[in-house]
């Protein structure tokens, strides 16, 4: 009854090929595999890393980078500020206008463009000028509709997600690009500068007060609401935590002492890198073949980037050496990221009783057309070890950051709110379900009784423009 397909050497019977592409499923499972202990593992080590980042420049994989912000939002900045964020793969401009007095948020708009691809490996100046045109466009229109800025100079809050050296709160130069992005004149530059160039040449007048990281602005954002939020962590595009740190634990810092005692830093834990790390050879030419090799190897295990790609190339071994999906033409799935997570999440959350939507996305994305059944469930298998995987480890980073905070242990008087923010988690509801259970699963029953994850709806967003009025509030002050 079964099939036959022919292979360059022999015949394999269908049967056989499920055969064998099941002993690849069940490779990957036992490679991935993250029981309690080797989590706690990674949490350790992550916590390590953590000091030994703020220990000495370049102490870590985790550059434990400072952000200069000092003091977070308090819920009294009052009046009109501007937001950029710019990081995954959409571009935003926002505008808020903040009540003061505990009123918060009393108006927003924003407008969200996508970027055009090419922009993300072309020149400084492009990217640069393609942000502040945009930026200039959503003035323009503000500006048809009432004169907002009150003729006082506007302020902006510059999220850039990206790794940064920062020397003040409004200016730092790019350490690196990740994720998708690849600008070669940019490294080493100073971006508030590349930006101000840029609004200039648009005859746009508008100040800078404050670059930051998109897990810094979660946590602002979160924090401007709730006082028990402690770190600020993305799982979107990349990945990436920002917690408050006290300052005099920061003994790589040269710089004075902030009054307030207190310093954010953004982690950047997405470079984050362990032996304790389950690392299949998938995930080794992932990053091999990646724009940036050997970095971000944390991220490449975890983030919405990669997990898509890495099914992908599972698919694909799976294809050549068993031939499962029959006699396909394997440009499709031979493509790097073609297969994306939003694509994988759809296919884990798949309830329909035949896996419609499994043989959907296959078809529509990777030209695979007429599984069986069991073939389906091989696929949402593999998406499940990805995803599970993923959210393990990340759950293991807050553990770690809560570890470093020495609120893992016992229930607290404290609570510990994790902020939350990126598409990962807001729309893979099986990644944040895993996550959050994990997570209790290594605190145990009496330190989850004092922590929570929430999610932190555009918290980075808003919190740019947060960053920027609590700044220009203080220098209007001294
Ligand atoms: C970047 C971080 C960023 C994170 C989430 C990572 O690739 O290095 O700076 O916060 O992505 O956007
Ligand atoms: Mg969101």
């Amino acid at each position: 009854k079964s099939q036959d397909w022919r292979l360059g050497v022999g015949v394999m019977t269908a049967a056989e090929a499920v055969a064998m592409a099941e002993q690849v499923v069940a490779d990957l499972r036992e490679k991935c595999e993250t029981p309690p202990a080797l989590l706690r593992e990674v949490a350790s080590a992550m916590a390590h890393e953590m000091g030994a980042g703020l220990e000495k420049e370049g102490g870590s994989r985790v550059k434990m980078l400072l952000s200069y912000v000092d003091k977070l939002p308090t819920g009294r900045e009052e009046g009109s500020f501007y937001g950029l964020d710019l990081g995954g793969t959409n571009f935003r401009v926002l505008r808020v206008q903040l009540g003061g007095n505990e009123k918060h948020v009393i108006n927003r708009e924003s407008r969200e463009v996508s970027i055009p691809p090419q922009l993300m490996s072309g020149s400084s100046s492009e990217l640069f000028g393609f942000i502040a045109s945009e930026l200039a466009k959503f003035v323009a229109d503000e500006e048809k509709c009432a004169n907002i800025s009150n003729g006082k100079k506007r302020e902006l809050g510059f999220t850039f997600s990206f790794p940064v050296k920062q020397r003040s709160v409004a200016s730092g130069t790019l350490v690196k690009w990740t994720k998708a992005f690849a600008i070669d004149d940019a490294v080493g530059e100073d971006v508030v500068a590349e930006l101000q160039t840029a609004m200039e040449k648009q005859g746009l007048d508008m100040h800078v007060a404050a670059l930051i990281n998109d897990a810094v602005g979660t946590l602002a954002g979160a924090r401007y609401y709730d006082k028990d939020v402690v770190a600020g962590v993305i799982f979107g595009t990349g990945t990436n935590a920002a917690y408050v740190e006290k300052a005099n634990a920061i003994a790589k810092w040269e710089g004075e002492l902030p009054n307030s005692g207190d310093m954010v830093i953004n982690m950047e834990w997405g470079n984050f890198c362990s032996s304790h790390l389950p690392v299949t050879e998938y995930d080794q030419e992932l990053d091999e073949e990646s724009l940036n090799p050997g970095e971000q190897i944390y991220e490449k295990l975890m983030s919405g980037m990669y997990l898509g790609e890495i099914v992908r190339r599972v698919l694909l071994k799976i294809s050549l050496d068993s031939s499962l999906f029959g006699n396909i033409d394997h440009t499709k799935l031979k493509t790097h990221f073609l297969l994306r997570t939003p694509h994988i999440s759809a296919m884990h959350h798949d309830e329909t009783p035949d896996l419609k939507i499994v043989a959907e996305k296959l078809e529509e994305n990777l030209e695979i057309t007429g599984t069986s059944l069991e073939t389906r469930k091989l696929v949402v298998e593999i998406c499940d070890i990805v995803a599970r995987r993923a959210a393990r480890l990340a759950a293991a980073g807050l553990a770690g950051i809560l570890k470093k905070l020495g609120r893992d242990c016992n229930a607290q008087e404290q609570q510990s709110v994790i902020a939350v923010d990126g598409g990962l988690f807001e729309h893979y509801t099986k990644f944040r379900e895993c996550l959050e259970s994990t997570l209790g699963e290594l605190l145990g029953e009496e330190a989850s009784k004092s922590v929570a994850v929430k999610h932190a709806d555009d918290g980075s967003g808003i919190g740019a423009a947060l960053i920027a009025a609590s700044q220009s509030q203080y220098r209007n002050v001294e």
